[in-house]
C-alpha cells in the first residue's frame, strides 16, 4: 500500500505549517522543482557541518573520507539508471549536461552536412544548445512532427530521418505534455541510420523506471532537484566510448593529468575529464540520499501513484465546463490546462490566491505554442507526495472560478 501521508511526513515543506496568501499550501508545480526530505537536508547539513573538505585533491582523512563518498554518490546513480559508474558525469543540471553534449560532442562531431532532429515540444535547454552547435557548425536543425495529440512516435522520426542525422535529441517526457516517448524504437531508428540519440531526463527520470542498457540510448541528462535532491547538481550519462572521444567543456583543475608551458595537457579519462573545478559536493552527496529515498519508496510505485492521481483528477474534472485540457492523454502526473476566455497567467494568480502552486506560461517550451495554438497554458504537475485531497481542493478551486482582479489586489 502507498502510504503516502507516512511519506509527507518526512517532508518539513509539507509539515502544514505553509502557507500562501494565508490558505495552506497546495504545492502542483512538481515538473518545475520538487521538496526535499528530511533525509536529503540532513545530507547538507552534515557535510557542512561535520565533513567539509574537497574532494579528489587531498592526502589526508577528511579528504579521502570525501573521495570515497562521491564515487559511493556515484555508483548509487549508476545503478538507479543501470549504468555503469565511469558513465555518471556530475553537471549542475539538465541544462549543463545537454550544453555538455552539444559542445563535447556536437560542436567536435558535426559539420554544416549534418542534421540535428528535434521536436517543437522541447524546453528551451534542449533547443537552445543544439541552435548553437548549428552556429558554430553549420548543421541543420530539423524537426520531427508531432502527432496530432502532441506526441512523439517512431513513424514520424521514420518520415524525417536521413542518413545527414547525426543526432536525435528528444526528451523522454515532454515538460508540457507529459507524454512519454517510446525512446527504446526511437533509439533503434536512429542507431539505424548511424545517429546518436540523447534523451532528455528531466521530467522522466524522477518520475519512472529510466534504464540506459534497456532503452540502448547514448546519452541522458537529468537534474537533482526535481527529483527530491539539492539545486546545483544534475547528471550526464553517456556510453563510455561516447565519452571517450568527446572534448572537456569545461577546462581547469581536477581534469588533468598533465600540461606544460607550450599548452600541451593531457586530460583525464571520463568521468573526471568533464569534471573541472571543485564540484558541487553536498549537492552530490545529497543526490545520493535522494536517489536512495525514491529507492525506498520504489521508482514503480511513485509512478503508479501519480497516475492514479491524474486519472482522478482526469475523471473528476468532466464537470468542469470550461476547462480545456491539452494532454488527457499523458502519461505522467503533468496536466497542462486553460479555463477559457482566462489568460494563464490570471489563472495561476486567483489559484495562488487560494494557497495553490502552479505553473503557467509557456513553460520554457517556447516554440510548442505553434503546435497548442494558444501563446500560454497552466500546468499542474504531481509527485511522490502528492495526495488526493490536493486534487479535490485544487479542483474545487478550479470549480469556483472567482474575481480575477480580487486575486490580484488581495
Ligand atoms: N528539460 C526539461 C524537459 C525540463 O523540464 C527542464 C526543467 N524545467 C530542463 C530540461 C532544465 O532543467 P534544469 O533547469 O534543472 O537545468
Amino acid at each position: 500500500m502507498y502510504d503516502v501521508y507516512k511519506i509527507r511526513k518526512q517532508f518539513p515543506m509539507l509539515d502544514g505549517t505553509k502557507s500562501m496568501n494565508g490558505k495552506p499550501l497546495i504545492f502542483l508545480d512538481n515538473a518545475s522543482t520538487t521538496f526535499k526530505p528530511q533525509s536529503v537536508i540532513d545530507t547538507l547539513t552534515k557535510y557542512y557541518s561535520q565533513t567539509t573538505s574537497n574532494s579528489h585533491r587531498g592526502d589526508y582523512d577528511l579528504c579521502y573520507q570525501m573521495d570515497v563518498e562521491v564515487e559511493n554518490s556515484r555508483q548509487v546513480i549508476a545503478d538507479f539508471i543501470n549504468g555503469e559508474k565511469k558513465e555518471i558525469i556530475f553537471t549542475s543540471g539538465t541544462s549543463m549536461s545537454i550544453n555538455l553534449i552539444a559542445y563535447g560532442y556536437g560542436i567536435k562531431f558535426l559539420t554544416a552536412d549534418d542534421e540535428i532532429l528535434i521536436t517543437e515540444a522541447e524546453h528551451a535547454s534542449n533547443v537552445l544548445p543544439w541552435f548553437r552547435v548549428h552556429e558554430l557548425t553549420g548543421c541543420k536543425i530539423s524537426y520531427i512532427p508531432l502527432d496530432k495529440k502532441g506526441r512523439l512516435t517512431p513513424e514520424n522520426l521514420r518520415k524525417v530521418i536521413s542518413k545527414k542525422t547525426k543526432m536525435v535529441c528528444v526528451a523522454h517526457v515532454t515538460n508540457v505534455l507529459g507524454f512519454i516517448a517510446p525512446i527504446k524504437e526511437l533509439a533503434k531508428i536512429a542507431h539505424e541510420y548511424g545517429a546518436v540519440i540523447a534523451v532528455d531526463g528531466a521530467q522522466s527520470v524522477p518520475h519512472i523506471k529510466t534504464d540506459v542498457k534497456d532503452l540502448d540510448i547514448d546519452f541522458l541528462s537529468f537534474s537533482g532537484h526535481k527529483m527530491c535532491g539539492p539545486t546545483g547538481v544534475g547528471v550526464l550519462w553517456g556510453k563510455y566510448d561516447l565519452l571517450d572521444k568527446m572534448d572537456p567543456f569545461l577546462a581547469g583543475g581536477g581534469m588533468n593529468a598533465k600540461f606544460d608551458m607550450c599548452g600541451d595537457i593531457e586530460y583525464l579519462i571520463p568521468p573526471s575529464k568533464f569534471e573541472a573545478g571543485t564540484m558541487n559536493l553536498s549537492g552530490i552527496l545529497g543526490l545520493k540520499t535522494a536517489v536512495e529515498f525514491i529507492n525506498e519508496i520504489g521508482i514503480d510505485n511513485i509512478h503508479e501513484h501519480e497516475i492514479n492521481l491524474r486519472k482522478h483528477f482526469i475523471e473528476k474534472a468532466k464537470d468542469i465546463e470550461d476547462l480545456i485540457i491539452y494532454n488527457e492523454e499523458g502519461g505522467t502526473g503533468i496536466v497542462t490546462f486553460n479555463i477559457r476566455d482566462v489568460f494563464a497567467q490570471d489563472e495561476a494568480t486567483l489559484l495562488n490566491s487560494k494557497g495553490i502552486a502552479v505553473r503557467s506560461g509557456q513553460h520554457c517550451a517556447k516554440i510548442l505554442t505553434n503546435f497548442l495554438k494558444t501563446s500560454a497554458t497552466c500546468r499542474m504537475s504531481t509527485y511522490l507526495y502528492t495526495t488526493y485531497e490536493d486534487i479535490d481542493q485544487f479542483l474545487n478551486a478550479l470549480r469556483e472560478g472567482g474575481n480575477i482582479l480580487d486575486a490580484y489586489f488581495n
